[in-house]
């Protein structure tokens, strides 16, 4: 979709539902019916609304990935690390 669309399409969020298993964070398996699609590339950050760039996570997650207060990284085996800033 790159940036034609905002959030990820429904078929977008099926193909990353069955990509990932559960939530992507460390240590996390909230199912994935349970999560929401992320821009891993913030949107307004001209970030792509594209399956590589998508990840699940559930809404505490989410939430963290929002936060300023923490930091997220994708390690190479495909899994998201949040860091406290500080
Ligand atoms: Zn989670």
């Amino acid at each position: 979709m790159g940036r034609a669309s905002r959030f990820f399409v429904p078929i977008q969020r099926k193909a990353l539902r069955l990509q990932q298993k559960c939530c992507q964070a460390e240590g996390c398996d909230m199912p994935p019916e349970w999560c929401d699609a992320h821009h891993l590339d913030p949107w307004a950050a001209s970030g792509k609304t594209d399956l590589k760039d998508g990840v699940l996570l559930c809404p505490h997650h989410h939430r963290l990935a929002h936060n300023p207060a923490y930091i997220h990284e994708r390690l190479p085996h495909g899994t998201v690390r949040f860091t406290c800033r500080s």
